[in-house]
């Protein structure tokens, strides 16, 4: 581990990272490494998790083969130093931004999507001319040594090292300096990973969770539509996303017709048995299955799906109605197949249930009042707004 560090540390002080063909070899390189060893992704993450070979070509190898060819594509410009306009008493000289790599930038990748949450920001850190040490997921554990035995094959070995072990590897990683670290992952070892960066100093980028909210009203002209699109955002990975809509708010008018939708599209996605599908994630692993096993029974009542079995991880696609605020399952991130709606009687009354929870990742809102958007994107903060206006659609 240490030897990787010193490696790495050296190859940077070289300079090896810094010009702009020795960026694009190795991008060039990261993106053979990914399309041609598309079936040995599949596999470890149908062994991880049983994620559905489209799952993971669309939301992980095309999801890193595209932001290779964007930052190809952008690489000239990003490197380009940026001039800034000037005061009088500067008037004369040339005054400009000059880009610089950090130096050796520490990844730690979260196991949902293991690829893409592990080699998108290596993208960003070769582009910028940086080393790295990377560390993924031990959660996901065939891809994290898919990782370690194909990156070395196609990357520099000097400048970029696959570290896999489990959280004592990760503290052991962090008691070292690095120039720059960005973690993926929960809140709680966010805490812990931004600590450890604070001792060094370093910048620190924390790509962290939480409840992300989907407030859908009535003047929604098709509700199945609608529905069928929360669905697919709840119910991809199995809902272990970390931009999955996590609960809805809602009239219970708009509730009853959701759920009549829902039975129909959950058929149509995952066939009479969703258990028998082979387009359905499973839970990561025990402890994770337990967690929501444990939200499923402590509040509200299934309506859709519900079904559980330890053998597997297997927890069916489910919606939760009579949800109260203060049930377990609205207190945490669920990061599963569960849907609970709570039921608002007004905009307004969404608008305050969101702004006393923290800050959401993401924040859908259904509606076909435009009036009805833009209360929301000024009254509440996200990460995101994604706005579904209809009336275009139909
Ligand atoms: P996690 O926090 O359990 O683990 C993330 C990483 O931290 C792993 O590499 C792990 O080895 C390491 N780690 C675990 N325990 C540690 C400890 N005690 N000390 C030091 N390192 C430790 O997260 P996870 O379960 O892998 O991922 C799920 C979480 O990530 C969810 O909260 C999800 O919302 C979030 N997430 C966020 C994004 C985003 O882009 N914002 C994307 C995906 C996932």
């Amino acid at each position: 581990m240490f030897q990787a560090i010193t490696r790495a540390r050296m190859a940077f002080i070289r300079n090896t990272t810094k010009g702009i063909d020795f960026r694009v070899s190795q991008l060039n390189a990261l993106y053979k490494c990914v399309d041609e060893n598309a079936d040995a992704f599949i596999n470890a993450l149908r062994n991880d998790f049983r994620k559905p070979p489209m799952e993971t070509v669309i939301a992980e190898l095309d999801f890193v083969k595209n932001d290779i060819k964007d930052q190809l594509m952008h690489i000239k410009e990003y490197m380009k130093p940026e001039y800034v306009s000037k005061s009088l008493a500067v008037m004369m000289d040339t005054a400009y931004i000059h880009k610089e790599p950090f130096g050796l930038a520490l990844i730690i990748g979260a196991w949902n999507y293991p690829v893409q949450l592990t080699l998108c920001p290596l993208v960003g850190a070769i582009a910028a001319g940086n080393c790295a040490i990377i560390k993924p997921s031990e959660i996901a554990d065939n891809t994290a040594t898919t990782l370690a035995e194909l990156i070395p094959r196609y990357l520099d070995n000097e400048c970029y090292h696959v570290i896999t072990g489990g959280p004592e590897a990760t503290q052991e990683l962090l008691k070292e300096r690095f120039d720059y670290i960005f973690f993926t992952g929960s809140t709680q070892i966010g805490r812990l990973v931004n600590e450890a960066a604070a001792k060094h100093l370093t910048p620190i980028t924390l790509e962290l969770g939480g409840k992300s909210p989907l407030y859908i009203d009535d003047s929604v002209p098709n509700l199945e539509i609608a529905c069928r699109r929360l669905l697919w955002g709840k119910l991809i990975n199995a809902g272990q996303t970390c931009v999955a809509p996590d609960y809805v708010l809602c009239s219970p008018k708009v509730q009853k017709s959701l759920i009549e939708s829902a039975q129909k599209i959950i058929k149509e996605f995952y066939g009479e048995d969703p258990k028998k599908s082979p387009d359905l994630c499973r839970i990561v692993n025990k402890r994770h299955f337990e967690r929501i096993t444990k939200l499923l029974n402590s509040g509200g009542k299934a309506v859709v799906g519900g079904q559980t079995d330890p053998s597997d991880n297997y927890i069916a696609p489910t919606i939760l109605v009579d949800v109260s605020p203060n049930d377990p399952i609205m207190n945490e991130e669920i990061f599963g197949p569960i849907l609970p709606i709570i039921n608002v009687g007004s905009e307004d009354e969404a608008i305050d249930f969101i702004k006393k929870g923290e800050k959401p990742l993401s924040l859908y809102i259904f509606t076909n009042r435009q009036k009805t958007v833009d209360k929301f994107v000024n009254q509440t903060s996200s990460g995101e707004h994604c706005n579904q206006i209809y009336s275009s659609l139909h």
